[in-house]
């Protein structure tokens, strides 16, 4: 199938974009690297009349740190995570998005603006407590990531606002461990432990229709608890939804399993292969 007709912008600043998303009353949609969005236009499940390209936009793919955070502008590409080496974290993480053609298109703003359940950026915004940055037609203001996946593909933000960049702490330890049928699916389960400003986070991609911290786990953590322990009250804290992949059951059995590992990680730091 082919996309429906749409208009064409590109879009030479932020301003330009927000202002011309604003114009289309709901009808218009940021192109970025295009990996979720043309899809859903070739199966016509979506019919922006304007799409508003991004890409040419200057300063929005520079990565730079700023104080605790690693700052990640919206269309720094997937493959530019993996090889930068100060957020080793986001660096693992990336490395499990898809296959090489999806990371060197696909962009940190427009994977956290689709807020797909199984993604891996939106679990390390959670786990690491990021700040996405985002502009609108009233200026630029700071969502906590927690605030800003609402449901399954299902943002806080307003049709004319657009992310312009993404903060993500710098974890002092962290885990990573994710459970996909094939490689470079998506994932079914993944399980992210960090430790961010003295506290401990377990967070869960794949599971419901948001990324889900297990508070009860992450307080047994700091008790001390054994991390077979940790693992259980994670597993049965978290409320996973069934569907054709896996049971609750599976689910729950699966996300047990990854924080293990991702605990064992987090305990002993190592070299991360996939
Ligand atoms: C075969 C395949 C396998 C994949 N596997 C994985 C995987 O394992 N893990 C994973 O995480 N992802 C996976 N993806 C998705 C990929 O990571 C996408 O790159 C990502 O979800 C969207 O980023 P994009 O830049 O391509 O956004 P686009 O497709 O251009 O846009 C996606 C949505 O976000 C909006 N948007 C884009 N940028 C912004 C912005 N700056 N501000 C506000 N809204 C914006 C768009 O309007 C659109 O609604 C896969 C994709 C494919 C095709």
């Amino acid at each position: 199938m082919k996309c429906a007709p749409f208009d064409y912008v590109r879009a030479s600043s932020v301003e330009e974009t927000v202002t011309v998303l604003g114009e289309t009353d709901g009808e218009g949609k940021i192109l970025a690297g295009g990996q979720s969005l043309v899809p859903v236009l070739a199966l016509r499940m979506a019919r922006p009349a304007v799409l508003v390209d991004v890409n040419r936009i200057p300063g929005l793919s520079a990565i730079r740190r700023v104080e605790d955070t690693l700052e990640v502008g919206a269309t720094v590409r997937h493959s530019r995570l993996v090889e930068q080496t100060e957020h080793p974290l986001l660096a693992e993480a990336a490395r499990w998005i898809g296959h090489t053609a999806i990371r060197s298109r696909g962009t940190t703003g427009g994977s956290i603006a689709h807020a797909d359940p199984s993604a891996e950026l939106p679990v390390v915004a959670v786990a690491t407590g990021a700040t996405v940055t985002v502009t609108g037609p009233r200026g630029a203001r700071a969502v906590d990531a927690e605030d800003l996946f609402v449901g399954a593909l299902t943002t806080s933000l307003d049709e004319d606002e657009m992310i312009t960049a993404v903060r993500f702490p710098l974890p002092s330890r962290w885990g990573f461990a994710e459970f996909a049928r094939r490689h470079g699916d998506f994932a079914l389960v993944t399980a992210v432990v960090t430790e961010v400003r003295g506290r401990p986070r377990i967070t869960f991609g794949g599971v419901s229709s948001v990324p889900q911290r297990a508070t009860d786990a992450e307080q047994a953590l700091s008790d001390g608890r054994p991390a077979a322990e940790v693992a259980r009250t994670a597993a049965e804290e978290i409320e996973p939804t069934a569907d054709l992949h896996g049971s609750v059951e599976f689910r729950r059995a699966i996300a047990a399993e990854m924080t293990r590992r991702a605990l064992a990680q987090f305990d002993s730091p190592r070299e991360h292969s996939r």
